[in-house]
């Protein structure tokens, strides 16, 4: 009796009639995939954001992979990412043979920690094992200062990939982030729960024409039909060769379809998740919370609206607060579980004592619902909810 309410999720994606008649426009079609909308998907793409190359694959997690064996990422090289963060950002490396590690976060942005990282490169120029490449992510949507990753990056020669799985729409100085600026490449991922979706899908972009020319080939199977990248002579226009050890790691027509679709509504996508964040802000700031502060220059896409809880003021744990808001009809979330911590990580012989504010964020950050598609009464829900934990 008490929840009529539908359940509020803290993720869910906005398909319009529009995005369903892509769909379908390309099922009647003659190719379901290595047709021409996934081209027109990265065209559309590459315009919007403002960079040479995109190339769409099926997940980011298969964009973390090729552009890290693109960029050269081999064994025994080092791949460092921040502790917070979905773990195929750091599984990437794994993939490579290659060896990861991690940099503690920001207690302010909750984005890996600039002086942390700065202060890991000095030691580990003198112990000789300084990174190939560093992964950054943009957590929530909010830009790490890029400028002065790539400060570090010069001053130190490693490649940097933005992991932007929760970052499209978002922009950095003015820019769209994926304008690979500074870094080597960006990817996005088009999972359900993030900024636009093909239900699974992802895409790298970069300002390199030769590495987004590796990129193509790994992603299907290192074969290649164009005669210049071929070794021996074309014998016949139904001449192929495979000149490299690649995947399969295409994006379907079908799913290329959706992601284009949804792609003309980025700018409305993240104008209401901006919106909305911004309600969160105001309605929530008596509130005993540590807020978590936007990036110097960063306007934030917003794929999530993250809380830290003052547990010194507040007399309830974490968990007791999500489950009353579950037991509300709110479905919270978090984002993320350290990376280390996991039980396959802890085996290659991490410890959470060399992370202290990843340990704190662990213990008090949780994540609000916010989707575009969010009405205005169930965000209202939320709030008051929220609200509510607190006073009783
Ligand atoms: C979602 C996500 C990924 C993986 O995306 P898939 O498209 O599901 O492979 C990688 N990194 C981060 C930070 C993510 O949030």
């Amino acid at each position: 009796m008490k929840n009529r309410l539908k359940p509020i999720p803290y993720a869910r994606q906005d398909i319009s009639r529009d995005d369903i008649n892509a769909v379908i426009e390309v099922l009647h079609s003659d190719f379901l995939t290595q047709g021409p909308t996934v081209p027109a998907f990265e065209h559309d793409l590459r315009v919007k954001i403002g960079v040479n190359h995109a190339v769409a694959v099926s997940s980011a997690t298969a964009a973390l992979h090729i552009t890290c064996l693109a960029l050269g990422l081999k064994s025994e090289d080092w791949l460092w990412t921040t502790s917070i963060s979905f773990v195929a950002s750091a599984n990437c490396a794994l993939y490579c043979g290659a060896k990861v590690d991690f940099v503690d976060i920001d207690p302010i942005t909750c984005n890996l920690s600039i002086t942390k990282l700065q202060a890991k490169l000095e030691i580990a120029e003198k112990n000789g094992r300084l990174p190939r490449i560093l992964v950054v992510v943009h957590l929530g949507g909010n830009s790490v200062d890029m400028q002065e990753i790539a400060k570090l990056s010069e001053r130190y020669g490693f490649s940097v990939i933005e992991d932007a799985s929760h970052a499209l729409g978002g922009k950095y100085q003015g820019q769209y982030v994926g304008s690979c600026r500074y870094s080597d490449a960006t990817i996005f991922s088009f999972h359900p729960v993030k900024i636009i979706t093909s239900a699974e899908g992802g895409m790298i972009t970069t300002n390199s024409e030769s590495l987004a020319k590796k990129l193509l080939l790994l992603r299907s199977h290192g074969i290649t039909r164009d005669v210049k990248n071929m070794h021996s002579p074309s014998d016949s226009s139904l001449y192929y060769e495979q000149v490299d050890l690649g995947y399969n790691y295409r994006l379907s027509d079908v799913c290329a379809a959706l992601g284009k679709s949804q792609l003309t509504r980025l700018e409305a996508f993240v104008e209401r998740r901006q919106y909305l964040a911004a309600e969160y802000e105001r309605e929530l700031s008596t509130l005993p919370l540590i807020s978590v502060k936007q990036g110097r220059e960063s306007y934030s896409s917003y794929h999530l609206y993250i809380v830290r809880l003052d547990l010194h003021t507040i007399q309830r744990s974490k968990e007791e607060i999500n489950l009353l808001m579950k037991s509300k009809g709110i479905n919270l979330s978090f984002h993320y579980i350290p990376i280390y911590r996991h039980p396959f990580y802890r085996r290659l012989g991490f410890d959470s004592r060399d992370f202290p504010e990843s340990e704190r964020y662990y213990s008090d950050a949780l994540t609000l619902p916010l989707y575009p598609s969010m009405s205005d009464s169930d965000h209202r829900r939320v709030i008051t909810a929220f609200r509510g934990v607190f006073v009783s």
